[in-house]
């Protein structure tokens, strides 16, 4: 059975304690040296014709950051959203570990998607929350709760268990909703705006926090932000995306090492590269205005 994909919730505390494998779903194992992801002329043409997505060629390795930035509406979610499987490319390719998207076996555990809202279960428990991909794959209730409470302490929510999310603030909401990414063990994060909702502090904690799972875990991610700084931030390559139609413009490299500081943010790097990605979003946007409307 394919597990619908949902959203996920963290504490750069490394992996303890090492769960048993789903066993209910058999997962391809990844083809080494190949790209995480790959969109090879990957582009998207609603139903109702709006062009969302021009051909666009992406690579991640595995063991990436990448980050898509880009104004509203420039196809972000469409391609985060066809890396998942949830949408087919109208034209183009979109690959996983070398093969078709819809061909991974075992993909709804080896990637998990994060939405901006928790998208939590609001009459169960955080137990229950971050336990309900192991339901639906059919692993034994024993065995999930152990992985769920090994989850819960990687996002720093160990004594939570028992909470109802009306109980947690923003940002833990947040957290029990990528334990619930991080229950299956995936390989790969796409994680569309995750903190787009939560107040300044909370979202630097919690982007300094997934930077520690990232590294503990060894995980792919791949995030979308319209945020400069968090891209700055969090990621080793940042994708320019531009609107109308949707497409990619640029990439920047950020060369910096992880773990990264809060003392990067206010580094004369930083303000180099938020600089730099700006410059590039300004000039995609100059180019809207300057072609014919839409
Ligand atoms: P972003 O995440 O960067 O804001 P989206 O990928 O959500 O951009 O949308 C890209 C374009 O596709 C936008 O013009 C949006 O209105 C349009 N779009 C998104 N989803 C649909 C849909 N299901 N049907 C038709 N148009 C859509
Ligand atoms: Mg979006």
């Amino acid at each position: 059975m394919e597990l619908p994909v949902i959203g996920l919730g963290l504490a750069s505390a490394s992996s303890s304690g090492t769960a048993p494998a789903i066993d209910a779903a058999p997962r391809d194992q990844p083809v080494p040296n190949t790209p995480a992801v790959e969109a090879v002329a990957a582009e998207k043409t609603y139903s109702n014709g709006t062009r969302a997505l021009l051909p666009v060629d992406l690579r991640v390795q595995q063991g990436e950051f990448v980050t898509l930035l880009g104004p509203s509406g420039c196809g972000k979610s469409t391609l985060l959203k066809m890396a998942a499987g949830l949408l087919s490319p109208s034209a183009g390719q979109m690959r996983l570990w070398g093969r078709p998207v819809d061909g991974v076996r075992g993909r709804a555990q080896a990637l998990s998607f994060v939405f901006q809202e928790a998208t939590l279960m609001p009459w169960a428990r955080v137990m229950a929350n971050v336990r309900l991909p192991l339901d639906l794959a059919g692993v034994p209730r024993a065995a999930a709760e152990l992985r769920v409470r090994a989850a819960l302490q990687r996002v720093g929510l160990d004594k939570f268990e028992n909470a109802l999310p009306r109980e947690l603030s923003g940002g833990m909401q947040m957290r029990v909703s990528i334990a619930r990414a991080l229950v299956t063990e995936p390989a790969l994060l796409l994680m569309d705006e995750p903190f787009g909702a939560l107040d300044e502090i909370t979202r630097w904690r919690l982007d300094s926090d997934l930077l520690g799972l990232w590294q503990a875990q060894g995980l792919t991610v791949l995030f979308v932000t319209h945020s400069i700084h968090e891209a700055v931030f969090l990621s080793q390559r940042v994708v320019v995306m531009a609107a109308r139609p949707g497409r990619i413009v640029e990439e920047l490299r950020i060369d910096e090492p992880h773990p990264r500081s809060p003392g990067f943010r206010v580094s004369t790097a930083f303000s180099g590269f938020a600089r730099q990605l700006q410059d590039s979003l300004l000039r995609a946007s100059d180019a809207d205005n300057h072609s014919a409307p839409a």
